[in-house]
């Protein structure tokens, strides 16, 4: 669906964004969603310009299937304070809005942020159940159940360095 040049080109044009959005002097906080969102948080770092911090938190949806279960549950997530900060969230992919939802919910709540924003590889708005919407995002795509860079099925093909779809 989207080759390694267009995705790398494509990662590189949402860090600018980011960029543009923060500038370069205030702190921000990235929060990575694991185990989908490391190969995309890894590639989008290396071309902000801001000071960052990195958090890393593992919640899961989807267990062994090509759809959602419909709840989230936190299988690793721990987070400072953010008080007077900006946090990001950041994903392989927003399907339902589900897992995202829910971790805003959770630094809401807990963290103190200044303001949360969300960025994600890849945004499947005609899946989406929740009224939330990623903020940043590299490519749109249609309702198919996508592969690599991050995107697993069944555990595999996340080092695929490609998207691709599954039939
Ligand atoms: P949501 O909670 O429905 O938005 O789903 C978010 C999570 O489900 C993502 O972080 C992915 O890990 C996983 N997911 C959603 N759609 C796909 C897909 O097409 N392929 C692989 N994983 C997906
Ligand atoms: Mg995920």
């Amino acid at each position: 669906l989207i080759d390694t040049d267009e995705l790398y080109e494509k990662i590189k044009h949402t860090a600018n964004e980011i960029n543009k959005h923060y500038g370069e002097n205030e702190l921000l906080n990235i929060i990575c969603i694991l185990k989908g969102g490391a190969m995309y948080t890894l590639e989008l770092v290396k071309y902000l310009k801001m000071p960052i911090k990195l958090e890393f938190v593992r919640l899961s949806s989807y267990g062994n299937s090509t759809e959602t279960s419909g709840k989230v549950s936190a299988v690793m997530l721990q987070l400072p304070d953010y008080k007077n900060q900006n946090v990001l969230i950041v994903d392989d992919i927003m399907d339902s809005g589900l897992t995202i939802k829910f971790l805003k919910n959770y630094i809401n709540d807990n963290c103190r942020a200044k303001d949360i924003k969300i960025a994600t590889m890849l945004e499947k708005k005609c899946a989406r159940k929740e009224d939330i919407c990623a903020d940043f995002y590299s490519a749109e795509v249609d309702d198919k159940f996508l592969i690599g860079f991050g995107l697993d099925y069944k555990g595999l093909y996340r080092n695929l360095n490609y998207i691709a779809y599954v039939e």
